[in-house]
């Protein structure tokens, strides 16, 4: 079996996401090609690589074309990006094949694949038989990145023209980061229940002891009190390091979308809130009481 996987690439930068795909493609085929297009560095990839000259832009569906009708790989990995969503979309209808959305895992399964798919906003999580050849659009934080990075086994280099009536005028950038929330282990992150502003400082406090970034659920951000960057959830970033912590967060379907860490511990006041469902442990209490205590519990065990 062999898999195309299509790499992010943003401003001359191969992206993390990139990895992941490669990572898992390994895992499934034997042989995994990875196509970049554009002057980024790409031996790091651990795959082969074709390289195109270009930039990020809809029309590198029509590369994409091409790599595809001369690998005939089984399966195309994409990125459940911007970028990636553009591409994948054009590419499968142009070629008429089966494509999974919002993927989460891909397993083979006889002559085909099987991928595990967000639903319902991510009320569900759905299994979709697909034939081979298929497309799949694969969300951030899925697989580990580690698994894709090593040394690319061969980089070939290719012409293609692409045709087409549109031009690219060019990539906006987003706001400036201060802290990508998205690649932290430890994530402390802050909702309504925290109350004000002046409160984040506790959050900011047991984040310094912990190791860790202070994000928030999206009514903290749109209040000023975080930065857009921090904003965790479907219109945010996707956390999907080793904890997360939800202080005051309801547990809203738009926010769990956005978390996959490995353990979310939770504090509320309403035994009934939705976050105790995706926690691995949580207590049932006022922020403000506990998190103060927490910092000085923290403090005592690291000796400081
Ligand atoms: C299209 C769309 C996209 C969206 N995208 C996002 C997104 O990206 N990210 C996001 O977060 N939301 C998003 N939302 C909004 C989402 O639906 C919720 O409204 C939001 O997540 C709720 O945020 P919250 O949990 O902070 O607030 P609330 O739902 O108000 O919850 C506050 C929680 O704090 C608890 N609490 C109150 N006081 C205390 C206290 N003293 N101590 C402990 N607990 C306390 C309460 O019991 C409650 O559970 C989106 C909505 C839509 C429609």
């Amino acid at each position: 079996m062999n898999i195309l996987v299509f790499a992010e690439v943003i401003e001359n930068e191969v992206q993390e996401i990139t990895y992941e795909l490669v990572g898992k493609a390994n895992q499934l085929a034997d042989k995994v090609v990875t196509l970049a297009v554009g002057e980024a560095d790409v031996n790091s990839i651990n795959s082969d690589v074709i390289q195109v000259e270009g930039e990020s832009s809809p029309l590198n569906y029509v590369v994409v074309k091409k790599v595809f009708e001369e690998l005939k790989p089984s399966a195309v990995f994409f990125g459940n990006t911007l970028a990636g969503i553009d591409v994948a979309a054009q590419f499968a209808a142009d070629m008429a094949l089966p494509i999974a959305t919002m993927v989460t895992d891909v397993s083979v399964d006889g002559d085909g694949f099987v991928a595990t798919s967000v639903a319902y906003g991510g009320k569900v999580m759905v299994d979709l038989a697909l034939k081979s050849p298929a497309v799949f659009v694969v969300n951030r934080g899925s697989f580990p990145a580690e698994d894709g990075k090593g040394s690319a086994k061969s980089v070939k280099k290719l012409d293609i023209e692409i045709e087409d009536g549109i031009e690219f005028a060019g990539y906006i950038k987003p706001e400036v980061e201060d802290i990508d929330i998205s690649k932290a282990d430890i994530v402390v992150s802050v909702g309504r229940g925290i109350g004000d502003e002046a409160n984040i400082e506790l959050a900011e406090e047991l984040a310094e002891v912990l190791g860790g970034v202070v994000s928030g659920s999206r009514p903290v951000v749109d209040s000023g009190w975080l930065p857009k960057t921090r904003q965790v959830g479907r219109s945010g970033k996707t956390v999907a390091g080793k904890l997360y912590l939800a202080l005051g967060i309801s547990g809203a379907t738009e926010h769990i979308e956005g978390v996959k860490a490995k353990n979310v511990i939770a504090v509320n006041i309403d035994r009934n809130a939705p976050i105790f469902r995706v926690s691995r442990c949580g207590a049932v209490a006022d922020v403000l009481e506990l998190v103060p205590l927490l910092i000085e519990r923290i403090k005592e065990v690291k000796g400081e």
